[in-house]
């Protein structure tokens, strides 16, 4: 048993098959007539256009648009004026074909490998994957062909490349294993975006197994079981097992609408911190996102994003989502976010300080920036703008102002934007529960997180361990408070969602259904099982349960009782 990242939850079991390609070696050497051979560049550029069109094509119509785009990205990186002109000058110096390409592509691969950010480093491997793939062009050597695999194989490999994966017939992988590669790179997105169980980062794997070896893959724990003996394989097979009806269950979810089990349609959307969690709510078939949380696009870095940056994200997500709603709550900084390059104060009591749009009405040319990016993304999507810790009207009036304002701004200086951009009220405050009835004349939305609505309520820290066993959102406060919001915005009228962790607890279900709870916003992985679970319950039976739980009197006694009522 070793362990590696476990990249792609799930038990695999199968038999290994080793993925090693055909070594690409060449003798470099100097063409007699170098416009010749920029001529068989050209020549294999081409092919290489086509063929990478034809594999993103393939992968669109598997719905794996994530990797079709990557793979349209391939033909651009290899287009790139700056990459042509390296390897024309090296061609007419001199060099043969493979040479030049490969010193072009090696000098990406040095810049990309040394980057501080993950994602940039994972470029690397795309060109990578451009290298080898015009050098067999180039040298007449065919692909890895994984197009027929038999049932129950686990891929063994160094690394996964897209155009390794495009015709793989991965009804038949069992799990994946890999020696290269994080939680991010190619392989781990594409065993993710196909649930296929994945392992990364074994270093030796190929060395460990041989082709035919039983391997067990436990991509939840970063296990690889290398040649198992029978009680492993015993165990690894129940769980491979329980593994595959819960996937079969969950799959008969994917692309339907999420509905109660007497009919009743609700919005189940998710939630995200940054561009980079689209693969996830698309490849788990999230009908929208109910918040972005924007901080994270300020945190990691030395200054503020700018008004363009900000914007290219939120247009970005939108776009993204064509046409599904999507929710942005506006910088919840404070707390236990701290983002040092603002200066904040240091606070006694930080979650009851100067935290979310307190701090952003108290700079208002910086939140206008972010307003502002947000007023203007909302002419590509339909974006909604979500306010935090409200505690009192004033502060949803006066956000609500300045995004008006801004709208008009930009109309007069002929800015695309969104018109009359709805403005929510994160309802996670004590104040917030006690005035719903007034903010829900005056929000376009709630949504309410239940993570920070239960410390405040229950006056537990969220994150201390000593007062855990008081942080309880079945205590009955806490649920009063849900059931007092969610009636408040029933009458007037407004959309009312749950942002918080507790959206995709099974045994709250049947109270939020009862409740009327329009939409659920959950982690991008939850939205199947979430989809699920609301299909088990009506409205009958959930208010049945709904009534027995809210006359109980303690936490402890909700939960039990809760906990017993989840369908499996
Ligand atoms: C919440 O408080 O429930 C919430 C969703 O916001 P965060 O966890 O970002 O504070
Ligand atoms: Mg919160």
């Amino acid at each position: 048993m070793v362990k590696g990242i476990g990249a792609s939850a799930g038990i695999g079991l199968g038999t290994a098959l080793l993925v090693t390609e055909q070594p690409v070696t060449y003798t470099p050497h100097t063409p007699e007539d170098p416009a010749a051979e920029q001529q068989r560049f050209d020549a294999a550029f081409e092919t290489f256009c086509a063929r990478t069109q034809s594999m993103a094509e393939n992968m669109d119509q598997r719905s794996d648009t994530a990797q079709g785009d990557i793979l349209r990205g391939h033909i651009l990186m290899l287009q790139d004026p700056f990459m042509q002109q390296q390897i024309a000058d090296s061609i007419r110096g001199g060099s043969c074909a493979e040479a030049a390409l490969e010193a072009a592509c090696d000098m990406f691969i040095t810049v990309f490998s040394a980057s501080d950010d993950e994602l940039t480093r994972q470029r690397a491997a795309d060109v990578r994957d451009i290298k080898t793939r015009m050098l067999k062009i180039l040298l007449n050597i065919e692909d890895v062909d994984l197009s027929h695999l038999p049932a129950d194989t686990v891929l063994i490999a160094d690394e996964l490349t897209p155009s390794m994966t495009a015709g793989m017939q991965a009804e038949h992988v069992s799990g994946i294993v890999t020696q290269k590669g994080g939680k991010t790179s190619h392989s781990a997105i594409l065993a993710r975006a196909l649930g296929i169980p994945a392992v990364l980062g074994v270093s030796d794997a190929l060395q460990q197994a041989a082709n035919g070896d039983l391997i067990g893959v436990d991509g939840g724990s970063g296990f690889v079981y290398f040649r198992p003996d029978a009680q492993q394989q015993a165990k690894l097979a129940e769980q491979r097992q329980a593994y595959l009806q819960r996937l079969h269950r969950l799959e008969q979810y994917r692309g339907k609408a999420t509905v109660t089990a007497d009919g009743r349609q609700i919005e189940l959307v998710a939630n995200i911190g940054s561009p980079k969690d689209l693969e996830q709510v698309l490849a788990n078939d999230a009908e929208g996102i109910g918040l972005f949380r924007t901080e994270f696009l300020f945190m990691d870095r030395d200054s503020m994003p700018s008004q363009e940056e900000q914007f290219s994200a939120y247009k970005q997500v939108a776009a993204a989502m064509h046409g599904k709603p999507v929710i942005i709550r506006t910088l919840d900084v404070g707390g236990d976010k701290d983002i040092p390059y603002l200066g904040m104060q240091r606070e006694e009591n930080p979650f009851l300080g100067c935290r979310a749009v307190r701090y952003c009405l108290q700079h208002p040319q910086d939140y206008e920036t972010q307003l502002r990016a947000l007023v203007r993304a909302a002419a590509y999507g339909d974006i909604r703008i979500m306010v935090p810790l409200i505690t009192g009207l004033q502060e949803l009036r006066q956000v609500k102002e300045m995004v008006r304002r801004l709208e008009q701004d930009c109309a007069q200086q002929n800015i695309p934007h969104g018109e009359h951009v709805p403005v929510g009220v994160m309802i996670e405050t004590p104040a917030a529960c006690m005035i719903a009835d007034l903010l829900a004349k005056e929000a376009d939305f709630f949504s309410i997180g239940t993570n920070d609505l239960t410390q405040y309520i229950l006056a537990a820290d969220r994150g201390n361990p000593q007062v855990e066993y008081l942080y309880s959102v079945y205590h009955p406060a806490v649920l009063r408070a849900i059931q007092h919001v969610i009636a408040c915005a029933k009458q007037q009228n407004i959309p009312v969602g749950m942002c918080g962790e507790s959206a995709s607890d099974p045994a709250l279900a049947p109270l939020l259904v009862s409740f009327g709870l329009d939409e659920y916003s959950v982690t991008p992985r939850s939205v199947l099982e979430v989809r699920a679970n609301l299909a088990q319950w009506n409205q009958t039976e959930a208010d049945a349960v709904a009534t027995h739980a809210m006359a109980l009197d303690t936490a402890e006694a909700v939960r039990e009782y809760l906990q017993g009522c989840v369908k499996a």
